[in-house]
């Protein structure tokens, strides 16, 4: 068997070809049917004109088709691109496009949207239909992908893969400006997924993992769905997270273990007030941002699991470090590196190379390794600036200590720069959620006349709060008390929900878009 993606799911069918890789509704699916569904769809791709090193598009929602069309691809040595599933046709186009993808492969829902975008780019569709109930949605005359599979002969064998050949192509979010295609190598996820599964997941095959991550994003899609697989264990799949159907799910299907952004914690615990059920959950892994220690306490007291905070990105497929469950846990911490990668502290105010600084002193987190991806797609410029001698640049600012465990500080961008000193909204947003009313706060700078910039935070109240005037100069009073006069938000506002990007995490762009339109 080669070092391959698709290898991953065709090794656990073999091993342990009954027992169930997925659970979607009441639909269990053994290893055995879904590697004989990707090599169908391979068969289905080939007999398209797709061959190895073609991209290909997925736009899927978290159902069974994705694994199936996911390892499909990869199985005819293909290059799969997911496709972030809330994107708007302008933005798939430009995904389209930039990658040359010969095909798109869109789930039925999402036909209005795919459609056009295929259409602006030229790239042909096929569709899969998910429900009955899609026709509806099925206007164009996109074949069916999902027929043309079901009568397809599998495939017999993988197309064998060099380590360095590109298995997936990741989007970065784009928070600053276009998104760029990260090349991920076979080498880069296979090895991301062998060591993350040992430690710091320490998955068994008897593991069930809640899938409530998007499958189209990193987190969801390596460390949820690959490592899972490579284990042998059982992914239930949860198209759209919503804290009560988790924790329902969890608690109905046995889960043992969670993955989940902090917004999801937040909600896991609002979810519990009302409901005292609780799932036996042995391992649970937090990343995608920081994860204020007050969640990480309240998540403890209440499910009886501490939180293991990771850190990782797209560009290293995806994970850096993580807390593990052997370690003493340091919360406010996301762990130390994993096994083969090395994480320095560089100079961030040094262009063009990598200036090392002492344990202990602020910097930009670095990264060199198996996990640090082939490039940019098109892009050998923001490659040149991004990977420099081999470490990658993460533009996230972070302190090692002796022992190597890394605490993030905050992305560089979001730094805020208030009267000539620097306000990491990270630490605001850590004592700010210790606030009895606070279920949830984001903390952003917004530009000031004599300042320069301005801390604003924005809060989720508790439900039983009376969110207002009133609490926003309690909450303001109470911050004084506990943080320097820099520091401390002299703007509170309050929001029902958070808006959130695909993966979960708070977009902080929308909100200073939000509070500089509503400024007072
Ligand atoms: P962009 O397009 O700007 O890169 P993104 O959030 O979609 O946005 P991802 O690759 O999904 O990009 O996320 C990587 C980023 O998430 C990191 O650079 C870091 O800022 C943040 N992050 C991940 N884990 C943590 C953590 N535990 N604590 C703080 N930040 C984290």
């Amino acid at each position: 068997m080669s070092l391959s993606v698709a290898s991953i799911l065709a090794e656990s069918a073999l091993r342990r070809p009954e027992h169930p890789a997925l659970v979607s509704g009441s639909r269990k699916i053994t290893y055995r049917e879904l590697w004989d569904g990707a090599r169908r769809y391979a068969a289905a791709l080939r007999a398209r004109g797709i061959g190895p090193d073609d991209k290909v598009a997925l736009l899927l929602p978290s159902t069974p088709h994705f694994p199936a069309v996911y390892f499909g691809v990869l199985a005819l040595g293909a290059i799969a691109v997911p496709v972030h599933a809330l994107l708007r046709a302008d933005e798939i186009a430009y995904v389209l496009e930039d990658s040359g993808a010969a095909a798109l492969i869109c789930a039925a829902p999402l036909l209005t949207e795919g459609g056009r975008a295929a259409e602006t780019a030229g790239t042909p569709v096929l569709t899969v239909m998910e429900e009955e109930g899609d026709e509806e949605e099925w206007r164009t005359h996109a074949p069916r992908l999902d027929v043309l599979a079901e009568r397809s002969t599998p495939i017999d064998r993988q197309v064998p893969r060099a380590p360095e050949d590109i298995a997936v192509i990741l989007y970065t979010s784009g928070t600053t400006g276009r998104p760029k295609g990260a090349l991920l190598t076979h080498l880069n996820v296979v090895m991301n997924v062998d060591t993350t599964m040992l430690s710091p997941f320490d998955f068994t095959e008897d593991d069930v993992l809640l899938g409530c991550l998007p499958l189209f994003h990193t987190f969801g899609q390596i460390c949820g769905m690959n490592t899972c697989f490579r284990a042998g264990a059982t992914l239930v799949l949860m198209p759209r997270f919503d804290g009560p159907g988790a924790l329902d799910l969890m608690v109905r299907e046995g889960c043992t273990v969670f993955m989940g952004v902090p917004t999801m914690y937040t909600a896991l615990l609002d979810a519990a007030r009302a409901d005292p059920r609780r799932p036996a959950l042995d391992r649970v892994f937090s990343g995608g941002s920081a994860l204020p220690v007050a969640v990480l306490d309240a998540f403890r007291e209440t499910f009886g699991c501490p939180v293991l905070e990771g850190y990782g990105l797209t560009e290293t497929s995806p994970v850096v470090a993580y807390n593990q469950k052997a370690w003493p846990l340091r919360p406010g911490t996301v762990g130390r590196p994993i096994w083969g990668v090395e994480v320095e502290i560089a100079r961030a105010d040094v262009e063009g190379r990598i200036e090392l600084v002492p344990a202990g002193e602020l910097g930009e987190i670095v990264i060199r390794g198996h996990n640090v991806m082939a490039g940019y797609l098109n892009r050998p410029e923001a490659t040149a600036e991004a990977v420099v001698d081999g470490w990658f640049r993460s533009g996230d600012l972070g302190v090692k200590d002796d022992e190597g465990y890394l605490s993030v500080v905050d992305r560089k961008k979001d730094v805020v720069l208030r009267g000539g000193y620097n306000v990491y909204p990270r630490e605001v947003e850590d004592v700010l959620a210790r606030h009895p009313a606070v279920a949830q706060a984001a903390v952003v700078g917004l530009p000031h006349p004599v300042h320069g910039e301005e801390v604003c935070a924005v809060v989720r109240a508790r439900p039983g709060t009376a969110p207002g005037p009133a609490l926003g100069a309690g909450i303001i009073a109470w911050s004084r008390e506990r943080m320097a006069p820099y520091k401390y938000p002299r703007r509170v506002e309050f929001v029902e929900a958070f808006p959130l990007g695909p993966s979960g995490k708070v977009l902080k762009r929308e909100l200073v878009a939000w509070l500089s339109a509503a400024d007072p």
